[in-house]
């Protein structure tokens, strides 16, 4: 297939694998984080890290939008899903996760709520002008790159006066959790969670652009590299990466110039600048609560907001001990330290978030095959 072979050459691969072994200095350690769950997927897909050297270590980042949304946001969902006259649609991910008492979306339906599956935005629109007697609520969730989306159905709904339309807002930001996770004491203080440069996530810059990471370079003297989402951009990056440290550079480079510019895509950023505007603090799973991390429709277009047509109050829920996603979600933990791992917590019997998700580092280590590496620990 043209456009996806040449990016998955193993020949090239295994030049690019001799060339991150050579450059890689023995007496050092390289510690990068791959911040998307898109590239933990394809790191264990293709099994990148089984290529890298034993001092190039890749650490699991938060940018796997169903796994960082805290269980009080998704109880709000589930609640507002069980009132009769709402039909309450998302992605299909969102819809296993576990919420508090290990409830769900899809148990919620399973128990007379009209909850649907959609795959995106536009369909809520559709079911809203299908079903003017309903209240449809789109449970939108997602990092800056299915913010668009949920900002042009916005705009459907009010030029076409849909009153029947809400959107429940849990659109988060890439930049405040990376600041979030270099400001944490795990990072910072307690060195548990050592980082020496970032994976920049594709499809979220391809949006915001490269721009946004300069910061993280200069103020914490971190590299960033760009990445898209083959195996041969991974780990052309992660040679990016290696070469940026081993030279004492800090800067943001783009290896992903076939789709991210600079400054992104203008359209899509002035179309969400018009429709939403930024939250003071939002919770993070794993992160807890992040300033300026996530968006809320603006005050203008109210009528379209779902938490100001239900009210359902932000429920903070503790986390259940056991599962170690908070930990992995910041880089502390991996999936193989969770005793549950493959053993009560599957993809068909989720335990948490990061189970459920495409872009879960559980999920993604279950399906690659690293459960049997847990099972025998
Ligand atoms: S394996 Fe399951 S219970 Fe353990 S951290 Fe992952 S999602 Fe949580």
């Amino acid at each position: 297939m043209r456009y996806i072979e040449e990016f998955r050459d193993g020949d090239l691969a295994r030049r690019l694998a001799r060339a991150i072994a050579v450059e890689a200095a023995p007496e050092r350690r390289y510690r990068l984080m791959e911040f998307c769950g898109g590239h933990t997927h394809a790191i264990f897909r293709y099994g990148v890290q089984d290529l890298l050297p034993d001092n190039v270590e890749m650490v699991h980042g938060p940018g796997c939008p169903v796994c960082v949304l805290p269980i009080g946001r998704l109880d709000m969902a589930i609640r507002i899903a069980r009132r009769p006259e709402v039909i309450l649609c998302s992605y299909g991910d969102m819809l296993r996760v576990p919420g508090s008492k290990r409830t769900s979306l899809l148990k919620a339906k399973a128990q007379g709520a009209d909850v649907r599956m959609v795959y995106s935005a536009a369909d809520a629109v559709r079911l809203a002008q299908a079903n003017p007697r309903r209240e449809i609520v789109f449970f939108a969730i997602g990092f800056e790159t299915t913010t668009p989306p949920t900002a042009i159905a916005l705009l459907q709904a009010i030029e076409l006066d849909l009153r029947n339309f809400s959107v429940f807002c849990n659109h988060v930001l890439t930049p405040a959790a990376i600041t979030n996770i270099l400001e944490s004491p795990d990072v910072r203080d307690i060195g548990t969670v050592p980082i020496d440069g970032f994976l920049g996530p594709a499809h979220v810059s391809v949006v915001i652009g490269s721009q946004p990471y300069e910061f993280f370079a200069e103020e914490y003297r971190k590299p960033v590299v760009i990445a898209g989402f083959e195996p041969l951009d991974v780990m052309q990056s992660i040679l990016m990466l290696v070469r940026q440290l081993n030279d004492g550079r800090a800067e943001v480079e783009n290896q992903y110039t076939r789709a991210v510019t600079r400054d992104g895509n203008p359209r899509a950023k002035a179309l969400v600048a018009e429709m939403f505007e930024l939250r003071r603090s939002f919770e993070w799973r794993g992160l807890g609560p992040v300033p300026y991390s996530a968006l809320k429709i603006k005050d203008a277009y109210a009528g379209f907001d779902a938490e100001a047509r239900f009210d359902e109050p932000f429920v903070a829920v503790r986390e259940n001990r056991e599962c170690k996603c908070p930990m992995i979600l910041r880089g502390a933990a991996k999936p193989m330290d969770c005793k549950l791992f493959g053993r009560v917590c599957t993809p068909e019997t989720p335990f948490g978030s990061c189970m459920v998700s495409a872009e879960g580092a559980c999920a993604a280590y279950y399906a690659y095959g690293r459960r049997a590496e847990a099972m025998t620990a």
